[in-house]
């Protein structure tokens, strides 16, 4: 295999390209979106503020192969992220810690004391098959309905019900005093930013990156020996058992001049208010001084670019189908969080892309 096209810019495709190239071969890559780094990408706003285009991004993860990878294209800053939920005026923290029950129901409890608390108040659910056993078997029906079930609803247009369990699973619950959103031994954000760690995966004399470009206006037109596909794997079948969901968000971005801080912690969760999900202040995460800040409101809406894949039964089952068709084309990878349709974070999209590059290359 000498000559390879990638389809889509972000983590699955630009870390194959990489491998690819450092290989020896050839490749080119296309996006449809005038920037690299796909929902990764970061830019400065009018005002100079570095935010996150398509929503906040936080790298985390447990394995030192990945972070050592990454750490070839960027240095870093370390980075916790923090959120808080808001529930009747009040914001707490979130995921659930010992700090929230006291707070919430005005108790002095120890970690055993939480642990027992958690223990009466949970609705035990045998098999926990969706994400609402996930929370009622946890932490019961009053925490369930005022940190999750509003918010689910919002962010997915759907009951907790109706999802399977790894979406709320997503969110521990803890009787500790620990605030952090994740726990993973290795987080931080890039130091200059995602995009320009992106520029530095891409800068490779074997790499060609043209943008602006749909996969589906020159697939007849490259030369190639193979085709990294990381779009969503239903449109490259031409949508044929039919669509699959994907969730969609509309970003508000904002930028407050003259404002130092707007809030506590990088991002404030409000699950029962407002039609936005959370707000999320950059400077927070990127750790830049200036004098206004810039904030960005999430909207959840099922039309538009498509950013989650929704884990449901019956949409795995569709997927299945159009994998069975993706095992046949001999000539084309399908790798990434919408070609692969999970709900993938950045690291496992980097491990899913550099499993994908060995098969190709060994
Ligand atoms: P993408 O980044 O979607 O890249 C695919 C690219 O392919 C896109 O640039 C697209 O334009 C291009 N493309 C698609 N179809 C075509 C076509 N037909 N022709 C040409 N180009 C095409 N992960 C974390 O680890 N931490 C976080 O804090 C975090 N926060 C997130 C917040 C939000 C709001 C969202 C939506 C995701 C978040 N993620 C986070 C997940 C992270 O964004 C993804 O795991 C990762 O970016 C997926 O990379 P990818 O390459 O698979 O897909
Ligand atoms: N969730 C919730 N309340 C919150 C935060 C999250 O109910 O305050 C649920 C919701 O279903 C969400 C899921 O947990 O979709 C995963 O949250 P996470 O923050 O991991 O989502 P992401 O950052 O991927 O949007």
């Amino acid at each position: 295999m000498k000559n390879v096209l990638v389809v889509g810019a972000g983590y699955a495709g630009s870390v194959v390209a990489r491998e690819m190239a450092d290989a020896g071969r050839r490749v080119f890559v296309v996006d449809r979106r005038h920037h690299i780094a796909g929902n990764a990408y970061d830019e400065h706003d009018a005002h100079g503020v570095l935010v996150h285009r398509y929503g906040p991004h936080i790298f985390h993860t447990n394995a030192a192969r990945i972070f050592e990878y990454l750490s070839r294209f960027t240095d870093w800053r370390p980075y916790e992220h923090r959120v808080r939920g808001i529930v009747n005026g009040r914001a707490y923290p979130f995921p659930i810690n010992r700090d929230t029950l006291n707070q919430l129901y005005d108790l002095d409890l120890d970690e055993e004391g939480a642990a027992g608390f958690l223990e009466q108040a949970r609705e035990p659910r045998d098999p926990v098959r969706t994400s609402e056993d996930v929370v009622l078997n946890s932490v019961g029906r009053d925490l369930y309905e005022k940190f999750f079930l509003n918010y689910t609803r919002k962010q997915w247009g759907l009951d907790p019900s109706e999802l399977k369990a790894g979406v709320a699973a997503r969110i521990p619950v803890r009787t500790n005093t620990d605030d952090r959103y994740f726990t993973d031994t290795f987080q931080a954000m890039p130091l200059h930013g995602y995009t320009r760690m992106f520029e530095a995966m891409l800068a490779h004399p074997n790499i060609t990156v043209e943008l602006g470009v749909h996969f589906e206006d020159v697939r007849g037109d490259f030369k190639r020996d193979h085709t990294i596909y990381t779009g969503p794997i239903d449109a490259y079948f031409g949508y044929r058992f039919g669509r699959l969901p994907y969730r969609s968000l509309r970003f508000e971005h904002e930028h407050l001049p003259g404002v130092h801080r707007y809030q506590e912690t990088g991002t404030v969760n409000y699950p029962n208010d407002h039609d936005y999900t959370r707000i999320t202040e950059f400077k927070h995460l990127t750790g830049q001084q200036h004098r206004g800040t810039s904030i960005v409101r999430e909207y959840p809406q099922a039309e538009g670019d498509p950013y989650y894949p929704v884990p449901r039964e019956e949409n795995e089952a569709l997927f299945k189908r159009y994998e069975e068709l993706a095992k046949a084309e001999r000539d084309v990878t399908f790798v990434g969080r919408l070609a692969q349709y999970r709900y993938y974070n950045m690291d496992q999209v980097v491990g899913a892309a550099l499993a994908a590059a060995r098969r190709l290359l060994y």
